[in-house]
C-alpha cells in the first residue's frame, strides 16, 4: 500500500505554541505523500492558509477544513476570539476552554464524513479522543512539550515532592526521574491557573490522555534518549519523536509568515540584520502569550539599554508603555517589533548569537535547531522544567535568575521579578566573547544544532521515525480493512 491512501486529520489547539508545531507536523507527513486535512476555525485557518496554499501548489495534499467557532453567546467571548492569544483578559481562559468543547459537533460530523485513517489532535482537545473511539479510528495525542517536562509532571504529581515543603524559594529533588531534577514550590506549574475553575477541563484532558495509547513529540532521540524511555515506560504509550519540525520552514515565505501575520516588513528586518555583526544580535521574545506589568517592561528595556549590546525585542504587551525615550535612544542597535515576530526567520539569520526566551518549548526547539545558545526566563506553565532541561541536561543556556514565576492573571500584582542590573549583567556576560564558562555553552549549543539537522535528514532518527510512524498507520489501516 502506497503512503498516499493514507488520510490523518489533525486537529491543534486554537494558541500558536499549539499551532506551529501541529501544523509543520501536517506538512512533514504531507511531504512523505499523506493525505492531510486541518480541522480549525476560519480565523486560524486564515493565519496559515498561504503557507497551506503554498504546499498545495507545490503537489502535496494539504488543505484546511474549517468548523465555525461558537457565538458570543454561547462563550461569553469577545467576537472573533478564536485563539488564545486574542482574549482580551487571562479572566477569560475558562470560556475559551468551554468554547473548545463546543466544537465536538461538527468535527464529529466531518469524521463520520470522511473517515480519516488516523486523527493526530492536541492533548487540551479531549474530545477528539471520543470522538475517534467511537469511529474506531487511531488517535495519537500532541502533546506540545518533550519528554523531560512530560515526566517530571508525571514525578511531582504521583510523589507530590512538595507537599511538605513551606518555602517558596528551596529547592526540592524530583523522585524518580533519570536524573537528578530539582525546582522550588514557586516554579511548580499547579501554580499558574490555580484560582480558574480549569479543575474538571483538565481532568478531562488526563482521562482522555490515559487512554490515547500513542504521542508524536516534537523532539529527537539524540536530545533526551533516557527521558523518552521514561516517559515511554512510566505511561505505556509510544512515542514518537519527530523534530525539530520547523525545519519543514526552508524557504523565505515560510520562515516570514509562519504563525501570524508579523508585524514588521520581513524584509526591513533583514536588512537590519544584515547590517549587523555575525552573532551579534540578542533577539529577545517572551513566546505568543506573555504579559509583563509595565514596571517589569521597565526593567527589561533599561538593562538592554544599558547592555550596549543589540537587540531584537519582541513586545505583545505594547500598551503598557516602554521607558521614556526608549525607541529614540537605542535606534540603530536596538529593533522593537510590537506584535508577531517572524521567529523561525530572525533565529536562521547568522546576525542572531543568543535568544533570551521564556521557555516555551516550540521556542526553546527552534533555538536548540538552530544552534542558538539561550538565557533563559521562564513565566509560566511547565516553562520552569524546560528551563531546567536547558541548563542542566543540554547545558546550552544561562539562567536570567528569576526564581518564580507569574501566575496567570496575576501579574500585575507580583510586579518585577527580573532588575534591570539582572538583565544587563546576563546579557553583557552572555553576548561578549571573554567567559569561558559562555564559550562552552555557546560550543554545546552549536553542536546540538548539528545533531538537531542531521535528525531530520534523511536516514535520521526524526526522519526514519516518521516513516515508521506512517508504516504503523498503514498496517493499523489494513488489519481494519481486513477486519471488515
Ligand atoms: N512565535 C512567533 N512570533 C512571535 C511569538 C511567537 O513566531 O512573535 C512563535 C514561536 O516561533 C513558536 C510559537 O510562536 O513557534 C510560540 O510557542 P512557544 O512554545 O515558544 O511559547 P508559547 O507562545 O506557547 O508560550
Amino acid at each position: 500500500m502506497e503512503p498516499s491512501n493514507l488520510h490523518i486529520f489533525f486537529i491543534p489547539f486554537m494558541a500558536p505554541g499549539h499551532m506551529n508545531p501541529l501544523i509543520d507536523m501536517a506538512r512533514l507527513f504531507a511531504a512523505q505523500g499523506v493525505k492531510c486535512t486541518i480541522i480549525t476555525t476560519p480565523l486560524n485557518a486564515s493565519r496559515y492558509q498561504s503557507i497551506i496554499n503554498q504546499e498545495t501548489q507545490s503537489g502535496l495534499y494539504i488543505r484546511t477544513q474549517t468548523i465555525q467557532f461558537p457565538p458570543s453567546s454561547q462563550t461569553q467571548l469577545p467576537e472573533n476570539c478564536e485563539n488564545v492569544d486574542l482574549l482580551p483578559s487571562r479572566d477569560l481562559t475558562p470560556n475559551f476552554a468551554k468554547a473548545t468543547t463546543l466544537l465536538q459537533a461538527q468535527t464529529d460530523d466531518l469524521v463520520r464524513a470522511h473517515l480519516p485513517d488516523a486523527v493526530i489532535s492536541d492533548l487540551n482537545l479531549p474530545w477528539t479522543a471520543e470522538i475517534a473511539r467511537k469511529y474506531d479510528i487511531p488517535r495519537i495525542t500532541f502533546h506540545g512539550t518533550c519528554c523531560f517536562a512530560l515526566s517530571v509532571t508525571i514525578s511531582v504529581n504521583h510523589f507530590m515532592p512538595h507537599a511538605n515543603i513551606t518555602s517558596d524559594s528551596e529547592p526540592f529533588l524530583v523522585p524518580g526521574l533519570p536524573d537528578p531534577v530539582y525546582v522550588t514550590k514557586a516554579q511548580l506549574p499547579i501554580r499558574s491557573m490555580k484560582n480558574m475553575g480549569l479543575h474538571e477541563f483538565f481532568q478531562q484532558v488526563r482521562e482522555a490522555d490515559k487512554k490515547t495509547l500513542s504521542a508524536v513529540v516534537n523532539s529527537f532521540d539524540g536530545l533526551e534518549p533516557d527521558y523518552i524511555k521514561h516517559y515511554e515506560k512510566l505511561t505505556g504509550k509510544k512515542v514518537w519523536t519527530i523534530g525539530p519540525v520547523s525545519f519543514v520552514n526552508k524557504d523565505f515565505a515560510s520562515k516570514s509568515i509562519r504563525g501570524n501575520k508579523s508585524a514588521i516588513d520581513e524584509h526591513q528586518c533583514i536588512a537590519w540584520l544584515d547590517s549587523k555583526k555575525p552573532k551579534s544580535v540578542l533577539y529577545v521574545c517572551f513566546g505568543s502569550l506573555c504579559y509583563f506589568p509595565k514596571s517589569q517592561l521597565f526593567e527589561i528595556g533599561s538593562g538592554l539599554e544599558e547592555s550596549g549590546c543589540p537587540f531584537i525585542w519582541v513586545i505583545k504587551d505594547v500598551d503598557n508603555g516602554l521607558p521614556d525615550g526608549f525607541e529614540e535612544r537605542v535606534e540603530g542597535r536596538g529593533l522593537i517589533i510590537k506584535g508577531w515576530a517572524p521567529q523561525v526567520m530572525i533565529l536562521s539569520h547568522e546576525s542572531v548569537g543568543g535568544f533570551m526566551t521564556h521557555c516555551g518549548w516550540n521556542s526553546v526547539m527552534e533555538s536548540v535547531s538552530l544552534g542558538i545558545p539561550m538565557i533563559t526566563w521562564p513565566l509560566f506553565a511547565e516553562q520552569f522544567y524546560n528551563e531546567r532541561f536547558v541548563l542542566d541536561n543540554v547545558k546550552t543556556g544561562v539562567g536570567i535568575g528569576v526564581e518564580r514565576g507569574f501566575e496567570w492573571g496575576e501579574e500585575d500584582l507580583v510586579g518585577v521579578l527580573v532588575s534591570k542590573e539582572q538583565v544587563k549583567d546576563v546579557v553583557t556576560r552572555f553576548m561578549s566573547d571573554g567567559d569561558e564558562a559562555i564559550k562552552q555553552i555557546k560550543n554545546l549549543a552549536s553542536k546540538l544544532g548539528e545533531m538537531a539537522r542531521s535528525a531530520v535528514q534523511e536516514g535520521g532518527s526524526s526522519y526514519v521515525n516518521l516513516g515508521l510512524l506512517i508504516e504503523d498507520l498503514l498496517s493499523k489501516k489494513k488489519e481494519k480493512l481486513d477486519r471488515i
